[in-house]
Formats: C-alpha cells, sequence, structure tokens
C-alpha cells in the first residue's frame, strides 16, 4: 500500500514512518531527508534548496517531485511507499497523482497526525539525532541513558537541524497551515482519510496508525 502520513512539523510523521518500515517493509519517501542529503552532498539541487530551508518556506515544486519520481523509479512496485512531508501543496499534490499513475501505483490512505501548535514548538526546538546512527533524542523528553552517549550505537557526536529553532519553526507551520493543510479535502473527497491523535504516547500514535491501515 501506498501512504501520505500528513501533519505539521515535528508531528512524529518521521517517528511513524519508521516504525512501518520495521513493521511493514514499506519505504520512507522524505523529501525533506532528500534535501538535507542533497544540502550535505552541494548538489546543484542542495546549493539551491539551501537558503530557503533555512527560512523555513518551501522548496519547489518541481525539485520535490522529481525527487519522489525518481525515489520511486528505483523502487519495485511491491515495495509500499510512505510519503512524509510530502505532498505539501495542492500542485504537489496533483503531480504526486500523475506521478503514481505512471508508476501504476495507488494511494490507499492519507494519515493526518493532529497536534498542538504550541507543543510541537517545544518537541521541536529541543529535538537532535546522534551523528553517527540518527537515532533521536530530545532535550526534555527523552536524553540518552547515559549523558552524551547514544544508546543505540554508543556513539558520542550529536546534531541538531540548523531549522530547528522557534522563529524557523513558526515559519514552518505557517506553510502547514497555509499551503498543505488545504489539500486534506481533495483526499477526504475520496474518503481515504484517517485521523490519529499526534499528542497521544508514542505507541498508542502508532497503534492508531497501524488500525488506520487495517481498514483501508
Ligand atoms: P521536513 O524535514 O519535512 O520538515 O522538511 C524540511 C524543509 O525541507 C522544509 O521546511 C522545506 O523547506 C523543505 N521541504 C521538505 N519537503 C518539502 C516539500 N514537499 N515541498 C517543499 N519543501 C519541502
Amino acid at each position: 500500500m501506498n501512504i501520505i502520513l500528513l501533519g505539521p512539523p515535528g508531528a512524529g510523521k518521521g517517528t511513524q514512518a519508521a516504525r512501518l518500515v520495521e513493521r511493514h517493509g514499506m519505504r520512507q519517501l522524505s523529501t525533506g531527508d532528500m534535501l538535507r542529503a542533497a544540502v550535505a552532498a552541494q548538489t546543484p539541487i542542495g546549493i539551491e534548496a539551501k537558503a530557503v530551508m533555512d527560512r523555513g518556506e518551501l522548496v519547489s515544486d518541481e525539485i520535490v517531485s522529481a525527487l519522489i519520481d525518481a525515489e520511486l523509479l528505483a523502487m519495485g512496485v511491491d515495495v509500499g511507499a510512505i510519503f512524509d512531508g510530502y505532498p505539501r501543496t495542492a500542485e504537489q499534490a496533483e503531480q504526486l497523482d500523475a506521478i503514481l499513475a505512471k508508476h501504476g501505483r495507488k494511494l490507499g490512505r492519507v494519515i493526518e497526525i493532529e497536534v498542538d501548535e504550541d507543543e510541537l514548538v517545544r518537541r521541536i526546538v529541543g529535538r537532535y539525532t546522534c551523528a553517527t546512527c540518527g537515532e533521536g533524542y530530545h532535550d526534555q523528553f527523552k536524553q540518552p541513558k547515559t549523558a552524551g552517549t547514544c544508546d543505540k550505537c554508543g556513539g558520542t557526536a550529536f546534531k541538531r537541524r540548523k531549522d530547528d529553532n522557534e522563529e524557523t519553526v513558526r515559519t514552518r507551520m505557517a506553510e502547514y497551515r497555509a499551503k498543505t493543510a488545504p489539500t486534506l479535502p481533495l483526499y477526504e473527497a475520496r474518503g481515504i482519510v484517517s485521523r490519529v491523535d499526534g499528542m497521544a504516547p508514542i505507541d498508542a500514535v502508532s497503534a492508531a496508525v497501524e488500525a488506520a491501515l487495517a481498514n483501508a
């Protein structure tokens, strides 16, 4: 099955996508991760996208849709895709329809993760990851068991995203409200939207996501 995880930045899309990958062998397609990789590798796309991302604004629809198209091309059709952070505009939603049709895929479900914005800002501003294995941590909610050492791989270097500061986060939220949330009615009209409470504990959110997929 192919699904979209929809929700403002920090709603937990990446966390839920990682769990779906583990449980169902699906593949996470995060345009944010792809763009960050392009920035790190200083590709032409990365160089163009960097300043826009640092401000919390949206990269062009053409760039992100081309990234998704290329990833799908490299995947077997039997592997389900989890779209994480894409589509983010009405144009991208239209482009995704065309891309899916081209690759012989169907959209099974759109899962909207609902959250409280102020709580989200607290979540995002404190988060960081292990620089070696990518395990996620948080200043308030999830510190490593031994300070300064990753629980998962023992690494001692950690990193924070440059756009995880309050001002940029507020811009990213505003972008979500203005451009991404309006894509929902399109999917609602197709009867494929499920809503889950993103403020619940992570395991409860996962259970709700699983239930939404089971009923799809
Ligand atoms: P994310 O990791 O999904 O929060 O994305 C980080 C940043 O990458 C966003 O604030 C945007 O600047 C850019 N980005 C990621 N996905 C998209 C997308 N689908 N459309 C436009 N910009 C995107």
